[in-house]
């Protein structure tokens, strides 16, 4: 959570329905305000324009995929420093291995499970 009293926002890019609305309950009812993206290209939008507290990228996207996507966050010294978290079913180790090539901060699996869920996102948002 932030100063002032106002809750992290974490911004969830996320193509599948389910999905979605399982990560933005278990956030909100932690107490985060969301924001959504369908795409990676609305995600890297909607980061420029909020600057979120954290992103969980889901990694197999319609358009550019969530690792282009994170390239874009990147290269932009406006969203360059959000943390990155990939979120992602991709359990083969070459695809582990080339998320953390591609630079994000942290690794959560599909199907998500609540509680390494929750720890991830709330060691990616402390201090806030
Ligand atoms: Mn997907």
């Amino acid at each position: 959570m932030s100063d002032a009293g106002t809750a992290a926002r974490i911004l969830i890019v996320e193509d599948n329905d389910k999905n979605m609305k399982l990560a933005r309950d278990i956030l909100q009812a932690q107490g985060y305000a969301t924001l959504e993206a369908v795409t990676g290209e609305e995600g890297v939008r909607l980061a420029r324009e909020h600057v979120p507290d954290l992103v969980l990228m889901d990694i197999q996207l319609p358009g550019i995929n969530g690792i282009e996507a994170l390239r874009q966050l990147r290269a932009d010294a406006a969203t360059a420093a959000i943390p990155v978290v990939a979120v992602t079913a991709s359990v083969m180790q070459t695809d582990r291995r080339e998320i953390t090539a591609a630079g994000f901060d942290g690794y959560i699996g599909k199907p998500i499970s609540l509680k390494p869920f929750i720890e991830t996102v709330r060691g990616h948002v402390k201090g806030k």
